[in-house]
C-alpha cells in the first residue's frame, strides 16, 4: 500500500483527478502504482487513466525497468497540454508572462507602466502582450486554459474585482476577468493582491516540498505580508489579511502613515520611510531603490538605518511567529534587496523575542525569486485551480459526455 494521500473536501478518492494529483506529485508513475494507492481494481484504474489520456493532460511514456515481471508502461502528467497567461501589475511597473502547467516561464517581458492610468488602459496594455508573447513562442490563444493577475491593492479573489485599492485610481469594484472573457472564452481569469501571488511563487518554486506555512514579507515602498498556510493562499474572511505594513509599534508617534494612523510598522521601516529619512540627512533618496543603491555604496547612514529598519520590522514579526509558527519567512521587496543589515535586523529581533519552540527550526530567508516572483505565484494560482481533482473530475465528466454526443 503506498502513502496516504489527503484529499481536499468533495473530492472522490481514486477520481481521475485525484489520480491526476498523485501522477503530478509523484507519488505514482504507473497503473499498478495507482491501483496500490488508491485500492481500486486495476480494471477501475484503467478506465479513469484512458479518460484522463483522451484530455490531453497524461501521455503514456515509455516502459518502467523491468523487476522480474512484465514492465508496466510509465504515466507521465504533460505539461504542455496548456498555456497560462501572467500578469504581474505594480504601481509602476509590471511583469508579463507564458508558463507551461507546470509554472515554467516560456517567454516573458518587464515594463513601465503606471497602473493609475486605469484598468482600461492598464488591461489593454496586458492584452497586447499577451498576444505579442504568443506569438513570439508560436503558439496561439486557444491554447490558453487560464489567465493569472496580480495588483497592488486588495482583491475580492472570487469576483476579482479590487476592493477601495488606494494607489489604484479608477479600479475600484473593475470586474478584471471580464475584461479578458471574450478573447480567451472558457478560459478561468484568477486575480489575486501582488503580495499573494509574490508568497505562492516563493512557496511553490522552492518551499512546497518541504514545508507547509510560510510568511512572505514584501518590504517595498510600503510593507505586507502573504501567508501560506498549511500550503495555501490564506486571505481571511474579507482578504484582508496580511496587513502586517499597519501594525503600530510603540514608540514612533511622530511617524505618520499614508494610512492615517501613527506609528505603523511600514511608516518607520518601509522603503519610502527610509528615502524620506535619508533626504532629511542630506542624502539625494527619492525611494526605496535609491535606498538600496546607497546600502550598497557602503554608506554607513542608510547601512544603520537599514539594520534598524530591519529590527522595528523583527519586532512585529515576532508576534506574527509566536501567532502562526511558520517554517519560513521570506523577505523579499525591493527594499531586501539590501538584505545583509535587513535580515542581520530581522533575525536579531526575531530569534531572541519569539517562543523557543516557534523558532527551534524557523529560516529568515531573502527571496529567491526576486522581481519574478509575481507572474510565478500568479501561474501557480492558475494551475492549481485547472489541476485541482474537482476541476479535472468535471473536465473529464464534459469530456466523455461530448464524445458521447458526436
Ligand atoms: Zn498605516
Amino acid at each position: 500500500m503506498g502513502e496516504v494521500v489527503a484529499l481536499p473536501d468533495g473530492v472522490q478518492a481514486g477520481s481521475p483527478g485525484h489520480l491526476l494529483t498523485l501522477l503530478r506529485a509523484g507519488s505514482a508513475s504507473t497503473r499498478p502504482q495507482l491501483a496500490a494507492i488508491t485500492g481500486l481494481a486495476r480494471s477501475t484504474v484503467a478506465q479513469r487513466v484512458d479518460a484522463l489520456l483522451a484530455t490531453g493532460l497524461v501521455i503514456e511514456d515509455g516502459a518502467t525497468a523491468s523487476t522480474g515481471g512484465r514492465p508496466a508502461t510509465r504515466l507521465r502528467f504533460r505539461p504542455d497540454a496548456g498555456l497560462v497567461l501572467v500578469g504581474d501589475l505594480g504601481a509602476t511597473h509590471a511583469r508579463v508572462g507564458v508558463t507551461d502547467l507546470a509554472g515554467a516561464v516560456l517567454a516573458e517581458v518587464a515594463e513601465d507602466v503606471d497602473i493609475a492610468a486605469g484598468p482600461g488602459a492598464v488591461l489593454d496594455w496586458l492584452g497586447a502582450h499577451f498576444a505579442d508573447l504568443l506569438s513570439s513562442i508560436g503558439r496561439s490563444a486557444d491554447e490558453v486554459r487560464g489567465v493569472g493577475i496580480g495588483v497592488p491593492g486588495p482583491v475580492e479573489h472570487d469576483s476579482g474585482r479590487p476592493v477601495s485599492p488606494p494607489i489604484m485610481p479608477g479600479w475600484d469594484a473593475y470586474p478584471i476577468p471580464e475584461h479578458f472573457a471574450e478573447r480567451f472564452p472558457g478560459a478561468p481569469v484568477l486575480v489575486d493582491n501582488d503580495v499573494n501571488i509574490m508568497a505562492l511563487g516563493e512557496y511553490w518554486t522552492s518551499f512546497r516540498r518541504s514545508v507547509d506555512d510560510l510568511l512572505f514579507i514584501k518590504v517595498g515602498t510600503g510593507i505586507g505580508c502573504g501567508i501560506v498556510a498549511s500550503g495555501r493562499i490564506h486571505r481571511g474572511a474579507q482578504g484582508a489579511a496580511g496587513d502586517l505594513g499597519h501594525v503600530q509599534v510603540p514608540g514612533y508617534e511622530d511617524a505618520v502613515c499614508r494610512c492615517g494612523n501613527v506609528a505603523c510598522v511600514e511608516a518607520i521601516a518601509g522603503g519610502q520611510a527610509l528615502a524620506d529619512r535619508l533626504r532629511a540627512a542630506g542624502h539625494d533618496t527619492r525611494n526605496a531603490r535609491a535606498v538600496v543603491e546607497l546600502v550598497a555604496a557602503g554608506d554607513r547612514d542608510a547601512i544603520r538605518m537599514v539594520r534598524d529598519a530591519g529590527r522595528t520590522l523583527g519586532h512585529v514579526l515576532a508576534a506574527a511567529v509566536n501567532f502562526f509558527n511558520p517554517a519560513v519567512i521570506v523577505i523579499g521587496g525591493d527594499v531586501a534587496n539590501a538584505h545583509e543589515p535587513l535580515l542581520a535586523g530581522i533575525r536579531e529581533v526575531v530569534y531572541q523575542r519569539s517562543l523557543p519552540l516557534a523558532t527551534r527550526h524557523l529560516r529568515v530567508v531573502h527571496s529567491q525569486l526576486g522581481d519574478g516572483a509575481g507572474i510565478r505565484g500568479a501561474s501557480a494560482m492558475v494551475v492549481e485551480h485547472l489541476l485541482a481533482p474537482a476541476t479535472v473530475d468535471e473536465l473529464v465528466t464534459t469530456a466523455a459526455a461530448d464524445r458521447a454526443a458526436n
